[in-house]
């Protein structure tokens, strides 16, 4: 439209340029008389007054298509000077730009057929290479005092609009692509009744229709959403325009007779023109059905694991990774009576009995840094007012990524248990004290009979072997007053009654000392020193004894095939005293050689039977070690044999 009207617009310059050039001719007859001027010369004086001022490029083409004149916008457009123009064919001006067959042939039909060439686009290459977009008109003109026709050939540069225009239509292209290959489902709504204007390929499929969609309203196209308020939500986002979104909203759609339940995530958003009235609502939404449907699963099963767990009778509770407590279960309450939120608000050592705090805290702080569950035993207040004894197990809990989130841990009340090992520790204490004299004077009266029967003599007159009879009873007495002791040692453990006797001695000649003492029990066994250091420590010197004597009898007894065992005295890295006590036996599996130090472990499939024993042994050993600010360490292979060393530190 625009062209087309500078078009008339030229036309009627020309016009004006006709006349006046008729006027000019006329004069010009009248001056020609006098002067005999040509009637060109008088025609193109005409540029300063008429077209060369036409801001527009103009040019005037011969019936050759040559440039007889060229207007000054021209000049300046194409950067070019009058000279190189005039007289020049229009295909070889500036570097033969023009030289386009389909401008050649419009061109040259024009004054043969007396036409026009209305808006012919071409693209020239411009300065530096870039693109330049030219708008050509063209048409025959007559000027008067001449047979010759001439075409009058505008030239206009487009291209900051041809740029724009691209870009737009680059841009609608893009949108169009977007609109349509969107998993997103769009639709824009018009006027009052929304009726569809336009819609995507996505939401075309979920409507279960085919495109006629386009231009019905949308309670036409799904008349089941008028009942679930959609048609309302739709009104009032086209009355107040106020937007309106909603999360996983289920919708039941009816598809060819089907009828099914989804969920969307919708937003309605007003649509408006450039005055800012609302003209229609677009609709643009998810279908999350899927992951609605996975939420209600999820949201059920932690329902059906919440119900599960208040259910247990055991505590259970899940805490995060600063140990700050998220959920107790219906049991946790109970026994606190306290609230969810009460209980949550209260911190969790507040119900831990004095005694323990400092020991939990501290086995927490180091399980949360290192990742391992964690098992203890804790006394709980509740809700009378009483601690009763809890076993409490702390498991961390990992994501995909085995990144530990929270902690679970369930406590059982074991106080029951603890009463009833209380009872047969004391039980076992009386026992253990009423037996002690009358086996200590056993013992005495076997050694006054191994004292009254001359040295040589083995057997007596009705020849009985009375000697090793007595030697036999003298060791099972001996194993039998070490049990007692280690069952008093046990119970003085349990009331923190082990007291230590320190004094300072000579590591090498105890163990030489113990070592003597055993192998006169053990004579088919070949028991060997390597004394690597001399060692004296500060320890209380019966006990150490024990300890060897303890790691020398386990030694033998879990080697039935082996004859040896070796130990060694040395002074560790660190400057330590160390004993090692190692055997060629049954060795010990990974994952029992820390049970082992517990109370009563025994490994499992040690056939009773087989290896006697109470299983408290390594429990002693190991507190009379820790007792002296030492450890016990065991490296030990099935079948290869064990290594068990003890270490103290120096004076
Ligand atoms: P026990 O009276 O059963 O020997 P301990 O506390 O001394 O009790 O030892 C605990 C358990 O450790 C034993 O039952 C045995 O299974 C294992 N054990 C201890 N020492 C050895 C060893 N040298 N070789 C193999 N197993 C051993």
């Amino acid at each position: 439209m625009d062209k087309e009207m500078r078009i008339k617009q030229l036309e009627e310059d020309l016009q004006r340029a006709n006349e006046k050039i008729d006027e000019l001719e006329t004069a010009n007859i009248k001056f020609e008389a006098k002067t005999n001027r040509s009637l060109s010369n008088n025609i193109f004086d005409l540029k300063e007054s008429v077209i060369d001022n036409i801001h527009h490029p103009l040019v005037i083409l011969d019936d050759k298509l040559k440039v007889v004149f060229a207007n000054k916008y021209f000049l300046k457009t194409f950067k070019i000077s009058s000279e190189e123009v005039q007289d020049t064919l229009i295909y070889e001006v500036k570097a033969a730009q023009w030289d386009i067959p389909q401008l050649k042939t419009v061109l040259e039909t024009i004054l043969p057929s007396n036409s026009k060439m209305t808006n012919f686009e071409m693209q020239v290459e411009g300065n530096g290479g870039t693109e330049k977009h030219l708008l050509l008109n063209a048409s025959e003109i007559q000027l008067s005092g001449t047979d010759s026709n001439f075409i009058l050939l505008s030239i206009e540069n487009i291209t900051k609009r041809k740029i724009a225009q691209n870009n737009l239509k680059k841009s609608q292209q893009q949108f169009r692509d977007l609109f349509y290959s969107t998993t997103s489902l769009i639709a824009i709504f018009h006027g009052p009744d929304h009726v569809v204007d336009m819609a995507n390929d996505a939401i075309v499929k979920v409507w279960g229709k085919g495109k006629e969609v386009i231009g019905k309203p949308i309670v036409e196209i799904l008349p089941e959403i008028e009942d679930q308020g959609l048609v309302d939500l739709l009104n009032r986002v086209y009355s107040t325009g106020e937007p309106f979104h909603a999360v996983e909203k289920p919708i039941t759609l009816n598809i060819d007779g089907v009828i099914e339940e989804r969920y969307f995530d919708i937003l309605y958003q007003p649509q408006r023109d450039s005055k800012g009235n609302i003209i229609g609502v677009a609709n643009i939404s998810s279908d999350v059905t899927k992951q609605a449907l996975l939420n209600e699963q999820i949201k059920k099963s932690e329902s059906d694991f919440r119900q599960l767990v208040n259910f247990m009778p055991h505590k259970i509770s899940i805490a995060g990774l600063d140990s700050k407590v998220k959920f107790y279960n219906q049991s946790w309450l109970d026994y606190v009576g306290l609230n969810l939120n009460e209980f949550l608000e209260r911190p969790w050592l507040d119900i831990i009995h004095p005694e323990d705090k400092e020991r939990v805290s501290k086995e927490v702080a180091q399980h949360l840094s290192n990742g391992e569950p964690l098992e203890t035993e804790i006394r709980l207040l509740n809700k009378k007012g009483d601690y009763l004894w809890h076993l409490c197990r702390s498991n961390p809990l990992k994501d995909v990524d085995g990144k530990i989130y929270s902690w679970l841990t369930s406590s059982t009340e074991i106080q029951k248990l603890k009463d009833d090992e209380k009872r047969k520790e004391s039980f076992l204490k009386l026992v253990s004290h009423e037996l002690k004299t009358p086996v200590t004077s056993i013992k005495g009266y076997i050694q006054l009979l191994q004292s009254i029967l001359p040295e040589n003599v083995e057997t007596d007159s009705k020849n009985i072997p009375v000697k090793p009879y007595l030697h036999r009873i003298e060791s099972q007495i001996e194993r039998l007053i070490r049990l007692i002791s280690e069952m008093l040692d046990l119970s003085r453990i349990e009331q923190n009654e082990l007291i230590l006797e320190l004094s300072d001695f000579q590591l090498n000649e105890q163990i030489e000392t113990v070592v003597e003492d055993l192998s006169f029990s053990y004579r088919e066994m070949q028991i060997d020193i390597n004394h690597v250091d001399q060692i004296s420590v500060n320890a209380d010197r019966e006990r150490i004894g024990q300890v060897i004597t303890n790691l020398i009898t386990n030694a033998v007894k879990y080697s039935p095939d082996a004859k040896k065992v070796s130990i060694r005295i040395f002074k560790t890295d660190e400057n330590q005293a160390a004993v090692s006590v190692k055997d060629y036996g049954i060795g010990i599996a990974l994952q029992e050689q820390q049970q082992i130090f517990k109370r009563f472990y025994r490994v499992s499939g040690n056939k009773d039977e087989t290896y006697e024993g109470f299983g408290i042994g390594l429990y002693l050993s190991n507190e009379i070690i820790e007792k002296h600010q030492g450890k016990i360490v065991v490296k030990s292979e099935p079948g290869k044999g064990s290594e068990f060393t003890f270490i103290l530190p120096l004076k």
